[in-house]
């Protein structure tokens, strides 16, 4: 009883806290998808505690959110959706039992709209893209923004920082995608490798036509991996101790521009890292004879057959895989053994 006469005292400070309200009406736009589902769909979806809340709008009690103590790095989005709504930066403790947080992830994630409920008026924030209810913003934040969004922790659920990094991408050319591909599979941050063709004049080329050299495509890489994790200028180290980028339209047997040194960039940045290498490596005088590799600005890529794609883990008893691709991997090893996943 004593404690059921806390929530409700704790409840009524709440709506009294409630009753300044923020006048701020819908007026968000946003040009996110949106996400509609029956109430049926969302029950099957949804625990009956989020159902409550996020659908049918409804309060958790005071100092019960599970996320009310979290204190990491990180994301929270829309427990419905998935929607990404508050950054932790935003967060701050404001004593009042509930999450509170100075500012959405970015203008337009949440909706806004006026609630009358309970004989008051306040402003209701609702998820932008499911509509699912978070709770109320009000003009009492003690930050510079002023607002204090107050929400429910069962409407949100949290995202470490590890989880939420960016990743990027970029294609490399170094001769045979076979060898390629099974090198940069092995690196830390690299989250994903794919042969196929860049570079060339035709769409969707096939390798039988890529093999003729006639149609300029190179066997490229496209690697996306996590810049917090692996620099774009270690991975340029890797490519260049691991090919011969001083043999123009060549790789020792492998010759035509299919072969070619290629980088493929996709930003500034990129080329500003894969030019500042090359120039350290020709002042170094890393390679005896010039770097011929070419950095240019990445426009198509097209995968190559499936039966192509993860090919050294595959095939690794194929003569070229145990002559040319071994020799390579245990070079990667014993040069860049701390870059390596440990799987690997
Ligand atoms: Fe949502």
């Amino acid at each position: 009883m004593k404690t059921n006469l806390f929530y409700i005292s704790i409840w009524f400070v709440w709506l009294g806290m409630a009753l300044p309200a923020c006048s701020q009406t819908s007026k968000n736009k946003t040009t996110m998808d949106t996400v509609n589902k029956s109430d049926q769909e969302w029950k099957k979806e949804l625990s009956a505690e989020q159902y409550y809340i996020l659908r049918e709008k409804g309060t958790e009690a005071p100092y019960t959110g599970k996320l009310l103590m979290v204190k990491d790095k990180g994301m929270y989005r829309c427990a419905a959706c998935g929607n990404p709504l508050f950054s932790s930066e935003a967060k701050f403790d404001s004593h009042c039992g509930w999450l509170s947080f100075d500012k959405e992830i970015k203008a337009g994630t949440i909706k806004t709209q006026v609630d009358k409920s309970h004989g008051m008026e306040r402003t209701e924030i609702i998820c932008g893209r499911c509509g699912g209810h978070l709770g109320h913003v009000f003009n009492d934040g003690p930050t510079e923004t002023g607002l204090r969004y107050c929400v429910n922790s069962v409407s949100l659920e949290f995202v470490p920082e590890k989880e939420t990094q960016t990743t990027d991408t970029i294609t490399f050319g170094g001769g045979c995608f076979w060898c390629m591909e099974a090198l940069f599979q092995r690196l830390k941050g690299v989250t994903s490798v794919t042969s196929g063709y860049s570079g060339g004049k035709i769409k969707n080329p096939t390798y039988e036509e890529v093999s003729t050299g006639t149609t300029n495509h190179a066997e490229v890489v496209q690697i996306v991996y996590k810049p917090k994790e692996i620099k774009l200028a270690d991975m340029l180290d890797v490519f260049f101790a691991l090919h011969d980028p001083t043999t123009l339209n060549r790789q020792g047997n492998d010759v035509g521009t299919q072969y070619r040194s290629v980088i493929f960039y996709r930003n500034e940045k990129q080329k500003e890292v894969a030019e500042e290498v090359i120039t350290r490596y020709t002042r170094e005088k890393v390679f005896e004879k010039p770097i011929v590799t070419k950095v240019e600005p990445f426009t198509a890529f097209y995968k190559a057959e499936d039966y192509h794609q993860n090919y050294y883990n595959g095939n690794s008893d194929q003569p070229y895989c145990r002559i040319v691709i071994m020799p390579k991997l245990r070079k990667l090893d014993h040069l860049f053994k701390s870059k390596l996943k440990s799987d690997k």
